[in-house]
């Protein structure tokens, strides 16, 4: 099967570049960033804090099922679809927090796996090419500015909450970039087999068109 990695830090635009990719080239998008996040939606929700429980304990209550439709993952939560109720700023705060447990990661680490085994697949995430699937065909680091990536996701989570405030985003932006930088385990980090795609300057369309020349150079090599 033929994969194509894309790891970055958060608001880069990965998981929205990813699937207009996978759709581009018929191949299945798996975004990992839901699978935190679904876990996440899980402690929030039963009210419990993952620096204080027995995480273990409740990771057997949890099952995490992703289905594609349309070019659309869709994540289920013990055979709930959750997909709409992951995508807010507390959820992606706790997220961050429980990715950096072991439990988590090894939990998530077989079923990202199984997943990038069963078709063509552009995952996307923060350790893919260097844990996930150290093997991918095409690895791509995107990133920008934190600025920019505060201000695009400012855009969009002001469509659901004008009440949002860029200084914040800007703050937890960073913060996450030092939780995700400087875990122990599965850090993002770029190695020398990633190619750079800095996006700070560029829209959609013209990442997208960049993306899809690096992976074609990166096929005919
Ligand atoms: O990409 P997204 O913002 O949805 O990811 C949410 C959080 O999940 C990230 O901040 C990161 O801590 C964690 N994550 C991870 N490894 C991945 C994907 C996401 O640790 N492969």
């Amino acid at each position: 099967m033929f994969c194509i990695a894309i790891d970055g830090p958060a608001g880069s635009g990965k998981s929205t570049i990813s699937k207009m990719l996978a759709k581009e080239l018929n191949f299945t998008n798996i975004d990992t960033g839901a699978l935190y996040r679904a876990i996440a939606y899980y402690f929030s929700r039963e009210n419990i804090d993952p620096n204080t429980i027995n995480i273990e304990n409740e990771l057997e209550h949890i099952k995490i099922d992703v289905h594609n439709e349309n070019f659309e993952q869709q994540i289920f939560l013990n055979d709930v679809n959750i997909t709409d109720k992951i995508r807010t700023e507390k959820i992606s705060k706790l997220a961050s927090e429980c990715s950096k447990n072991i439990l988590v990661r090894e939990y998530l680490l077989g079923l990202q796996r199984d997943l990038a085994r069963k078709s063509n697949t552009v995952i996307d995430g923060r350790d893919i090419g260097t844990v996930v699937v150290p093997n991918a065909d095409v690895k791509i680091f995107l990133t920008a500015s934190p600025e920019t990536r505060a201000k695009r996701r400012y855009l969009e989570l002001k469509l659901k909450d004008p009440n949002v405030n860029y200084e914040d985003i800007l703050k937890d932006i960073k913060n996450r970039d030092t939780q995700d930088m400087n875990r122990e385990l599965s850090p993002l980090k770029i190695t020398p087999d990633y190619i750079k795609v800095d996006n700070t300057e560029y829209n959609l369309e013209e990442t997208i068109k960049i993306m899809l020349d690096v992976i074609k150079r990166s096929i005919e090599i």
